[in-house]
């Protein structure tokens, strides 16, 4: 079994907490401080991802 790391920075459950993610059938682990790009820039995980790019950001009307 391998070890759960953040998609984005690798870093082990055992040095940060990580939150489970689910994507396309996929099991997945991002840090706290790794969370706030997934919502605001995903496309920065593109590579890490597959697809994720296509993910456009929410559009907040004002
Ligand atoms: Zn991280």
């Amino acid at each position: 079994m391998t070890e759960k790391t953040c998609l984005n920075c690798d870093r082990a459950a055992d040095l940060i907490p990580l939150i489970s993610l689910e994507y396309r059938g996929e099991t997945y682990a991002i840090c706290p401080q790794c969370f706030p790009v997934l919502i605001h820039k995903p496309q920065n995980l593109a590579g890490k991802l597959p697809g994720i790019e296509n993910i456009s950001p929410a559009d907040h009307q004002h």
